[in-house]
């Protein structure tokens, strides 16, 4: 959700469009069960063409597959540093078992900690009821739930069909409804599997529309292992956007093969104004070998100022972040404009 600055700053100018944002907002929690206000609220963020709403995804996708345990005060100065980017989606933790994930075993605390800016959204990434109810008393507002476009990496991931595990999150919904709690949607291995290879474009599409159905507000397509191209990006979301209109999609892309960017901007022709990436390019995926690398945010800031596209991020508060949290990890960044900016700095 934008912040309201930032709606102020792209759309008109006027003092009753902030107020009317303003209210809109307020009255936002829950923009998946009102469907009048979840349309207002897609109609006014997406007024303006060239902007690009980034989704954070690095405090959780990044630092669960990092393999120093990461000290809860850190997380919490990475999410507060980060919304203070103008950032307004910081996905914060994942409210899965600790045995499953240690990494992620200080989740209520992340969140009783953190500083919620208003206008910033939180989303913590829910398996289970178990793990909804958690992230419910944690004082979550939105949470994500996930699905894979491939049958072999669902079954090797979570150890049961696509079918299966969508059929698990029904509980998710319902209890997220009752809340009005948001949901979105994770759809994984859209560009390629690392255990079946090839993904059809209507795989995907069968799943993203489940997942939207089942009352998800926005679908996120994610290159899991990297593999995509600009051609088999435009190929998937043309069969996707049958079904799904573009301002309910997100793409989220990794780097492994150097691709991201390319990919994010095919994406882009078609509409998507939704991208997720990961501060320092933070994480990867554990179950895909290989599949080192989140594109960095940094990244993708910088290069969609080039394309003329705003995104409301200040690009050297972010390096910054990035910069602490890779000296915390004592890993390299790996974001490409971090050096070059700072050796311009
Ligand atoms: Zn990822």
């Amino acid at each position: 959700m934008l912040p309201v600055q930032t709606l102020r700053r792209q759309l008109i100018p006027h003092r009753s469009v902030t107020l009317t944002a303003t209210s809109l907002l307020r009255r936002l929690t829950y923009p998946n069960h009102n469907v009048v206000l979840r349309d207002a609220y897609l109609r006014m963020t997406h007024t303006a063409p060239s902007f690009v709403k980034i989704v954070e995804v690095g405090p959780r996708d990044g630092l669960q597959n990092e393999k120093k345990v990461v000290e809860t005060a850190v997380k919490v100065e990475l999410i507060n540093r980060l919304a203070e980017t103008g950032l307004s989606v910081v996905e914060a933790t994942s409210f899965v078992s600790p045995k499953w994930v240690p990494q992620m075993a200080d989740n209520s605390q992340v969140m009783a900690q953190i500083k919620r800016l208003p206008g910033v959204t939180y989303p913590v990434l829910t398996p289970n009821l178990k793990g909804f109810e958690s992230a419910l008393a944690a004082g979550a507002t939105e949470v994500a739930i996930f699905g894979a476009a491939s049958e072999a990496f669902s079954r090797r991931n979570i150890n049961c069909s696509i079918d299966e595990s969508l059929e698990r999150f029904r509980s998710v919904m319902e209890a997220a409804q009752a809340h009005d709690i948001a949901v979105r949607g994770y759809v994984s291995c859209v560009l390629g599997c690392p255990y079946e290879g090839d993904v059809r474009p209507e795989a995907v599409a069968r799943v993203a529309k489940r997942l939207l159905d089942m009352g998800c507000y926005e679908i996120s397509l994610g290159d899991t292992i990297g593999v995509g191209t600009p051609e088999s990006m435009a190929a998937m979301l043309e069969e996707v956007l049958k079904y799904i209109p573009a301002r309910q999609l997100a793409v989220h892309c990794h780097d492994t093969y150097g691709r991201a960017l390319v990919n994010i901007e095919a994406a882009l022709k078609y509409d998507i104004r939704v991208v997720d990436s990961s501060v320092a390019g933070l994480g990867g995926c554990p179950y895909a070998e290989g599949a080192t690398g989140n594109v960095a945010t940094e990244d993708v800031v910088h290069r969609l100022n080039a394309l003329g596209y705003s995104t409301g991020v200040n690009l050297e508060q972010l390096i910054g972040v990035g910069e602490y949290i890779s000296q915390y990890l004592a890993r390299p960044n790996a974001s490409h404009v971090s050096p070059s900016v700072n050796s311009k700095l």
